[in-house]
């Protein structure tokens, strides 16, 4: 599943590509955009930025018009020289947005819908996005604010996975994220405090900026390690589904608590 930081990525070489160049076409091969007239409605415009919240990307275009994509488990971006070998079928792309030197093709997304500029704000899922690592607007004591008003009885590894608490977080930097800080993804958010909740962020922001410069690569010390020795004290890694999604968690029990 992608991760933030990958989307933070693609986000970058999308709005290389696309920021500043002439669009010369944009296809939506999928039947179930056959009738929307994005083509039409798009024509002649330019794309004006290309951002990223949580994984959520926005390609905003010149008169309040905004293509929004997110892509769940299996999407893919693809950044192509016009002519490159694309690295899935055409058959599974839902956008292909071409200039003079660029394909941009959006593989596999299932969500894929154009909206104005101020729906975006007001679109009840996109409002309640929680604050994003990896933008410049990360806010500290927004996260630690949407983190007390969840369920305190809810674990720390399943409340960081919710998009509403902090945006972009997905179950590999959920676990290496308690690894760093050293405390166990199980442990009740009544039983975290600030400093420990911040511990965690603080710990895989620098890791994810990394990882979104970078191609989206997660370096993995934990994450799909069970049975191995920990990297920090040598107890068996542990693993076991947490959250109502049951998404592995990953933990040594020895040096998280
Ligand atoms: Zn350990």
């Amino acid at each position: 599943m992608p991760e933030g930081a990958t989307i933070h990525n693609a986000a970058k070489r999308v709005g290389a590509a696309l920021v500043g160049s002439t669009i010369r076409s944009i296809e939506t091969p999928h039947p179930r955009h056959g009738k929307d007239r994005w083509p039409e409605r798009l024509a002649g415009r330019e794309v004006r930025e290309v951002d990223a919240h949580g994984k959520h990307l926005f390609l905003r275009f010149d008169g309040d018009l905004t293509l929004h994509s997110h892509l769940r488990m299996g999407g893919a971006w693809g950044v192509y020289r016009s002519g490159e070998r694309w690295h899935r079928p055409p058959r599974r792309a839902w956008l292909v947005i071409r200039t003079d030197e660029h394909e941009v093709v959006q593989f596999d997304g299932p969500v894929l819908e154009l909206m104005t500029e101020g729906r975006t704000r007001f679109d009840k899922r996109l409002a309640a996005l929680g604050p994003d690592l990896l933008r410049d607007d990360f806010s500290e004591r927004d996260f630690l604010r949407r983190l007390r008003e969840d369920d305190q009885t809810r674990g720390i590894g399943d409340a960081l996975l919710d998009q509403r608490n902090i945006a972009g977080i997905g179950n590999v930097w959920k676990n290496e994220g308690c690894f760093i800080a050293r405390i166990s993804p199980w442990r009740k958010l009544s039983d975290v405090s600030d400093d420990e909740a911040l511990g965690i962020v603080r710990g895989i922001q620098p890791l994810m900026q990394r990882s979104a410069e970078r191609g989206g690569r997660i370096p993995k010390t934990i994450h799909e390690r069970a049975g191995l020795p920990c990297p920090r004290c040598g107890t068996k890694i542990r693993s076991r589904g947490q959250g109502d999604d049951n998404r592995n968690a990953f933990w040594c029990p020895e040096c998280q608590r």
